[in-house]
């Protein structure tokens, strides 16, 4: 007997037996499924067209490179907006990559409503294609997932609300429904649990295979046994795809070659197209069929147990996410791993199998008819990667008609028909209908596709897939890769590092007197009040009351120059405020997107007449290097520079700022010397041309010093020795973000993207709008202008919250408006001169489908004295005050409270 409870060494007796592994495969097919148990089997019912006869086009609209069901979807939705001459190219047969042995989960509980309303559409796709008469093994059973812990239940509580406005039916249940639903499951050490009804599960195969034929019939050439050897490009165009079967000229190329991605971008000639993801193994186990096993079983996730089941065939396919995952295929992937797996390892799985016994003890008896060790592919961050390829972290052309769907994490099939929607749409439209820069390839650097970097970090992303994922949590493995020349001096001083970017950035500092310094003895991660609350408490007050510096130097720099006037016309186009002021100023601005969208949001300082410095979050050093390229004037005249790694930023914040600058540099530092939003070139210590800036990005008083980096450290030592004095601090990076929430302030990436304009941000005074000078996207805000906007960013301030009882706001929450929703918060946290929890986001009226409703006075609707505003904190609704402008309490005395200046008579 092989059951399941036998030994693990039994169990690995059953699987080794090389004949089952043969019979296995064909045994992972469902009564109801076309799935072939061999690659020839395949071939003989496959769609496309095959062999060595093949011939392919010597031109096509699109090639599409990987037929799994990535390609085939990406080719659906083309086909179906009436693109057909495309063309998918499948190496070996369609789905034989990783789609072929999927699991076909189709769950839509996710942390961010992106990725719900993503995954709802690929639902209602596969649900449709059903219903139209196609085989999808689309079964709606439903799925249940259950919660051993109460901050496990906070997750489902805060995705149940996220649900809700998308109209999802989730409803949260008790341990009782849950054995009521699933009477083969152990609930006695159960919290609660979740019940989706319309969640279901589909035969991956049979989905890809019907996206694929779909689109054949519709035009598109699906053409298997030819592989692509090389992707040709020229001036940041693909022009030839170089294939086993022939050349094929295109407009656009896509990569969607599954755990194959990083090695075809290699093909890219003249230069890689970078593709940051790895395989890792991924396990799950098919009983034979049981007794007491529902057909219409629902989908059962256990998240904090690692693992998941649905009904197969009569028995039970269970698999899971270990937190130590297998990484595979360093070196590269096998010649022809077509219909593949790889060996079991009944070894690995025990933590697994463990989990599934303990959670369905049912299986103990169970016979096991196969173990499923597949790889897919996962990226350092285990969100997937769309978008157009960037040359990551070289200042190069980027290759605007080449665009990457791969590393899936492990979602692949249920986010396929979003997936090839929004790439279908991006390449037709210009852009996604949505903003997708979660997903976007943009988010990573160069380093992100380093090798060993992948090995090294996707296991823990393979975890991530089930780990509960706290705010603010951040990976373990490799970090520590950027780190500033200042680095070791705030570790000493008790930073906890952040990273974005792979830069390491203080978040916070503990206090090196403290008991607990070093020791992380409070749980480092929570839904309510963090650890670090008291400590970015202290650097809160020490910025508005004394002075602190906060290294910035992760912000991502640029230099922009040209002989003539070139720079300044250039820069007047992409901005959408007036860079063209005297020397030395400074200009805060957005670079807007032709529907007025921010693509950046940036700092620009006038170095001289045709030398401009920009500054832009971290996050947009890939992305604003590929904006800022991609307009450039192709005779050569207007030069840029990634400065990000030549220049360390320290900011010096608060009222004693300028006499701490004053004390350490020869430079008069009072306000009618040092303007604001002015630049000069200045000495502080013994170091020399470092860029000092008067501005923060907090709202408080102060400088921001861009240092030449081999100084960096003596500026920092000078000022913090000068500081003493003063009561100088360090401050992270959680203090700037509660000061320039509580300030309404917003942030790139976080508040503003490409899909929110000047004019709903209320930053339309910040635009030259009204001048004559053209800027890319005046036109769609002048529209906007004269038509109105549908929504509005809004302060939404807490009432009746309790901000050491109470689970906090993270971003990401519905906001109600006289019950009805209106949007969702984008930044929170605590304002400690307000003595409130604060939440930036946007609200908007919404008609009957969820469209935002446009309206000429939206700043009268936002502020309406009738209208009742809620933040809805994991289905709790707490009441708020809405604003539309900052709260004036919280801008900032130059008066220092605490420590008097010395005098230094
Ligand atoms: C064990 C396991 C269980 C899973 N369960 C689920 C689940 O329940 N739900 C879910 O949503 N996802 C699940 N997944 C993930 C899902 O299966 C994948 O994300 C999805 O199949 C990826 O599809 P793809 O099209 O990107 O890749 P693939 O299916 O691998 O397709 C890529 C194709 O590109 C082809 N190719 C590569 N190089 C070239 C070249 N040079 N020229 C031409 N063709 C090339 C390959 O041959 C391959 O067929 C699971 C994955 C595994 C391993």
């Amino acid at each position: 007997m092989n059951h399941l409870r036998a030994s693990t060494k039994a169990a690995k007796k059953f699987v080794k037996n090389g004949q089952l592994q043969q019979e296995a495969v064909s045994l992972l097919k469902p009564k109801h499924c076309r799935v072939m148990s061999t690659s020839a089997d395949l071939e003989s019912h496959s769609i496309a067209d095959s062999g060595p006869q093949v011939t392919v086009p010597a031109h096509s609209q699109v090639v599409i490179c990987g037929g799994g069901i990535i390609g085939s979807s990406v080719a659906f939705h083309l086909a179906e907006r009436g693109w057909s001459n495309v063309t998918v190219l499948e190496q070996g047969s369609l789905t034989c990559g990783t789609t072929w042995h999927s699991a076909g989960l189709i769950g839509r509980l996710k942390p961010t409503i992106t990725d719900m309303v993503m995954l709802d559409y690929s639902r209602r796709l596969y649900e449709r294609l059903t219903n139209e008469g196609h085989g999808t093994g689309w079964k709606q059973c439903g799925s249940v997932n259950v919660a051993r812990t109460k901050d496990r239940m906070v997750d489902f509580k805060r995705k149940h609300a996220l649900a809700k406005t998308l109209g999802i039916e989730v409803h949260l249940i008790g341990p009782s429904e849950i054995k009521k639903m699933c009477p083969n499951l152990y609930t006695d050490d159960l919290v609660g649990g979740v019940w989706v009804p319309e969640d279901g599960v589909v035969t991956a195969q049979d989905v890809a295979m019907t996206l694929a034929k779909i689109a054949k019939e519709k035009g598109v050439k699906m053409l298997e046994k030819v592989s692509v050897e090389k992707v040709v490009t020229k001036q940041g165009m693909v022009t030839d795809v170089v294939t086993s079967a022939g050349t094929i000229k295109c407009d656009f190329f896509v990569n969607c070659a599954g755990q194959w991605a990083r090695a075809v971008g290699k093909k890219t000639v003249p230069k890689a197209v970078k593709a940051p993801l790895h395989s890792c193994e991924h396990f799950y186990l098919v009983t034979k069929p049981m007794e007491g096993i529902d057909t219409m079983m629902p989908v059962i996730r256990d998240p904090d147990g690692l693992t998941y089941f649905r009904e197969w065939s009569g028995g039970i396919l269970a698999g899971g996410f270990e937190p130590k995952a297998k990484p595979c295929f360093h070196k590269g992937i096998p010649e022809k791993f077509e219909f593949q797996l790889l060996p079991d390892d009944w070894d690995h799985f025990q933590i697994l199998l463990d989990n599934m016994l303990h959670r369905m003890p049912s299986m103990q008896t169970a016979e096991v008819r196969q173990m499923v060790n597949g790889p897919e592919s996962f990226t350092p961050d285990s969100r997937m990667l769309l978008g157009k390829s960037p040359k990551m972290g070289q200042l190069e052309d980027q290759i605007s008609n080449y665009f990457i769907a791969a590393g899936m994490n492990s979602g692949g099939i249920v986010g396929a028909g979003a997936v090839g929607k929004h790439i279908a749409e991006w390449i037709i439209d210009g852009e996604p209908s949505v903003n997708l820069w979660q997903y976007d390839v943009r988010r990573f650097v160069r380093l992100h596709n380093n090798k060993k970097f992948l090995r090294d970090r996707v296991p823990e992303a393979l975890a991530n897939h089930y780990a509960l994922k706290y705010p603010k949590e951040e990976y373990k493995t490799g970090r520590k890769l950027r780190c500033s020349p200042l680095h070791t001096r705030l570790e000493v001083a008790g930073a906890v590092f952040g990273e974005t970017m792979a830069y390491e950035r203080a978040m916070y500092f503990n206090n090196p007197d403290d008991d607990t310094f070093g020791k992380e003895s409070r749980p480092m991660w929570s839904w309510s009040k963090p650890c670090w609350f008291e400590s970015v408490q202290e650097e809160y007050w020490a910025c508005k009351e004394r002075v602190c510096l906060m290294d910035m130097s992760s912000f991502a720099k640029f230099e922009v120059r040209s002989r003539g006037d070139e720079a300044t016309a250039y820069l007047q186009e992409l901005c959408s405020n007036n860079i063209a002021s005297e020397v030395g100023t400074i200009v805060h601005t957005g670079m807007q997107n032709n529907q007025g969208g921010f693509e950046n949001d940036c700092t620009v300082a006038r170095l001289d007449q045709n030398h401009y410095f920009i500054i832009c979050p971290a996050t947009q050093q890939t992305r604003a290097i590929a904006w800022l390229e991609k307009h450039l004037p192709r005779n050569g005249s207007v030069q840029v520079t990634d400065a990000t790694s030549m220049f360390s930023g320290i900011n010096i914040i608060g009222p004693h700022a300028q006499q701490l600058l004053a004390d350490v540099s020869d430079f008069p530092t009072n306000k009618s010397d040092f303007r604001p939003m002015t630049v000069n070139l200045i000495d502080v210590g013994h170091a020399s041309s470092v860029r000092a800036m008067r501005l923060t990005h907090t709202g408080e008083d102060g400088f921001i010093l861009y240092i030449p980096s081999e100084y960096a450290l003596h500026v920092y030592d000078t000022l913090m020795i000068a500081g003493k004095d003063y009561g100088v601090r360090n401050a992270g990076y959680y203090a700037l973000r509660h000061l320039r929430m509580e300030n309404f302030f917003a942030f790139w990436g976080l508040d503003l993207s490409d899909k929110i304009t000047p004019l709903e941000c209320g930053r339309g005074f910040r635009t030259k709008i009204d001048d004559p000078e053209h800027f890319i996207g005046k036109e769609a805000l002048l529209k906007q202008r004269k038509e109105g906007v549908g929504q509005r960013f809004a302060q939404l301030i807490l009432d009746d919250f309790d901000v050491h009882q109470d689970l906090w706001p993270w971003g990401g929450e519905p906001i109600y408006r006289n019950d009805k929703f209106v949007g969702f918060t984008t930044t929170c946290g605590y304002g400690f001169t307000l003595e409130k929890m604060v939440c930036l986001g946007f609200v908007g009226e919404r008609d009957a489908n969820g469209k935002l409703v446009t309206q000429k006075n939206i700043n009268d609707w936002v502020m309406d004295r009738g209208a009742k505003y809620e933040v809805d904190i994991a289905g709790v609704r707490f009441p708020a005050k809405p604003g539309i402008y900052s709260p004036k309490m919280t801008i900032q005395t130059l008066d220092p409270v605490f420590v008097p200046a010395p005098n230094r008579g």
